[in-house]
């Protein structure tokens, strides 16, 4: 009998124990799948290392400590909503292709133009005052241009733009393109949206507007929905030089923009 309550005793510890264990297991589990980085933030991580330092239950984290949603859950967006009501995995969306172009965007296809607003405004700047703080003037392409231009200095990109500059710099067949900078610094709404332009971040250069192409001029509206013929005259080498420095280019989109050059080093 005394043997039987002995056994008995131990059976129990025993089978406690183990549901114990198999709890624990369930819950690492659990807390793995709602903690399990998504690609899309751990290429937003090494994109922006000197901001985003974690990621927990479907929330970025800040460096200082606050938090950002990354998706809102709504997976079915019109593209209209996409531009206009974006989550930050929206903004990761569509892939952007690295090199030459095989073929002409299709219908929509705007890889880098889908961008969560607050995500930029937090690390940039969210008034002219705010940007304006980290903006520095450098000189372009100092021996075939010499302009000087207006860029921020947060992650390092008035570092990058001064290294492609340098490097567009031993191009003297491009001068015509990469000369009048038809702009950098511009606190502004994209035109004919409600949408603020990347350049009133100080992380973007149009080069010269009058070797480029704009969707809205050939199709002389402002209107997103329309069917809009591609054109571009920018030479590969340039979009090479600045892909290569972590820059994307408007000529990409099916809203091709193709003097657009802007720094989203998450996109490749
Ligand atoms: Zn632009």
């Amino acid at each position: 009998m005394h043997y039987f309550r002995i056994s008995l005793f131990l059976c129990m510890l025993w089978a406690g124990s183990s549901l114990q264990i198999v709890c624990a297991q369930n819950a690492a589990k659990q807390a793995i799948r709602s903690d399990a980085i998504p690609s899309d933030v751990k290429k937003l991580m090494q994109a922006y290392p000197d901001f985003i330092t974690g990621y927990h239950s479907n929330f970025i984290i800040w460096k200082d400590g606050s938090k950002m949603i990354f998706d809102d859950g709504k997976h079915h967006k019109s593209y209209s909503e996409l531009l206009n009501t974006p989550s930050l995995s929206d903004q990761m969306l569509q892939k952007y292709e690295k090199g030459k172009l095989s073929v002409s965007p299709g219908k929509n296809l705007d890889p880098g133009r889908i961008r969560y607003e607050p995500f930029f405004c937090k690390m940039y700047g969210s008034s002219q005052n705010e940007v304006r703080k980290h903006l520095v003037e450098i000189t372009w392409c100092p021996k075939l241009v010499g302009q000087k231009i207006l860029v921020t200095t947060i992650n390092g990109v008035d570092k990058k733009i001064k290294e492609l500059s340098a490097e567009l710099d031993t191009h003297p067949e491009l001068k015509e393109y990469i000369t009048n900078i038809g702009g950098t610094f511009n606190w502004r709404k994209i035109s004919g949206t409600g949408r603020q332009s990347t350049h009133s971040f100080g992380t973007t250069i149009d080069i010269n507007t009058k070797c480029s192409n704009y969707w809205q001029w050939e199709c002389k509206c402002t209107n997103e929905e329309a069917n809009i013929v591609y054109k571009n005259r920018i030479p590969q080498v340039i979009i090479d030089i600045f892909e290569k420095h972590g820059f994307i280019w408007g000529g990409k989109w099916y809203h091709f923009d193709t003097m657009h050059f802007e720094y989203r080093p998450e996109l490749l």
